[in-house]
């Protein structure tokens, strides 16, 4: 079967993945504001879609502005968010939250109206995002409230997280150790799960057919938007060198060194459908 690249010209709303695409830690990486501008002056819609659910999205507007990129909080979905409104839509009772977690996801909670409660034999829901500052007597409690018969829900599923000093324990591994201590696997919402790019494409108000995503990481943000029928890009800036996404399948429907030449794809592909 030869795969028949998709057309640029014909998309309308573009999701971009953060770490590794419009910065890596915090160095910017080139090209984003031209970007986001050609997507501007062409009608395209775009967000900014993370799996990172410890910050609100005004903490990433902040940083991105301090990097010359201009984004308005509303152009950012963390996966704390994707978490907390596919929660409200899936359970509109909005019963009791026991979480794990930090401060963009407390913040995405309380925004989507659940109340957070500490004893974990009021909660309704267990909804484990990274916390860094985790500590025993939370995962204990965690642990009760899902042997009680709370719902186990997980912001995403990375396991590792990298730092300049290497790699640590991600959310997906806070997920695993508490499945192994109350025996129940958790429903999660962030990349590569559709959860996280269906509240992406409502709020861009763009059907798969006509979305873009453009990301650094296989395994989320191009598998789990491949399998929503979506066009991707994959990017070299970030975690993932080109032959692993050369040998990978279904293959990025384009491999690009950086954003300025996914900006040069877009304008070659708007010249030709002219
Ligand atoms: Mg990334």
């Amino acid at each position: 079967m030869v795969a028949v690249q998709p057309d640029l010209a014909r998309i309308r709303g573009v999701l971009l993945d953060m770490d590794g695409v419009v910065y890596v830690g915090d160095r910017p990486l080139p090209g984003v504001q031209e970007l986001l501008d050609y997507l501007d002056a062409t009608g395209r819609g775009w967000l900014f879609v993370t799996n990172n659910a410890s910050q609100r999205p005004e903490q990433f507007a902040e940083k991105l502005a301090g990097m010359g990129i201009r984004a308005c909080p509303d152009r950012i979905l963390t996966s704390a968010m994707a978490t907390a409104q596919w929660l409200a839509a899936h359970h509109p009772e909005r019963g009791p939250v026991f979480m794990v977690g930090m401060e963009g996801l407390r913040w995405a909670l309380e925004q989507a109206g659940f109340a957070l409660v500490d004893d974990p034999f009021q909660a309704r829901f267990v909804v484990c995002g990274i916390d860094f500052q985790v500590c025993y007597p939370r995962l204990a409690d965690a642990t009760l409230a899902l042997r009680h018969g709370a719902r186990f829900i997980g912001t995403n599923g990375d396991r590792s997280y990298p730092t300049e000093r290497g790699i640590i324990p991600g959310t997906g591994s806070l997920l695993a150790l508490l499945q192994a201590a109350a025996g129940v696997e958790p429903t999660v919402i962030g990349k590569p799960n559709p959860g996280m790019y269906e509240q992406a494409l409502q709020a861009l108000g763009t059907d798969p057919g006509s979305a873009l995503m453009v990301g650094d990481r296989y395994e989320t943000d191009i598998l789990g938007a491949a399998r929503l029928g979506m066009a991707t890009a994959a990017v070299l800036t970030g975690i993932t060198d080109r032959e692993t996404f050369e040998r990978s399948r279904p293959r990025p429907d384009w491999i690009l060194p950086d954003l300025p030449a996914l900006l040069a794809a877009f304008q070659a592909a708007d010249r030709a459908s002219r």
